[in-house]
């Protein structure tokens, strides 16, 4: 069984790789997703979203991180 790859270890913000001594600290922040899963947020996207954190909104999504809005044609 190889599970390495099951969790999502890099910040779906900036695609930065979580490593094992990110995990040893308390820099990056979890954020926990309605099926049950764990996106980690790095330091840098922590302190920009801190007050969505606080707010309890979601950060971002794994599947679809902080999709831009579609451009709407001027009427
Ligand atoms: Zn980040």
């Amino acid at each position: 069984m190889d599970n390495a790859a099951q969790d999502s270890t890099a910040c779906p913000l900036c695609a930065l790789e979580r490593t094992p001594a990110d995990a040893a600290g308390l820099a990056w922040s979890s954020q926990h997703e309605l099926d049950g899963s764990i996106t980690w947020i790095c330091p840098t996207c922590t302190r920009a979203q801190l007050w969505r954190i606080e707010s309890l909104l979601t950060v971002a999504s794994p599947t679809a991180p902080v999709a831009p809005l579609p451009m709407r044609p001027a009427a």
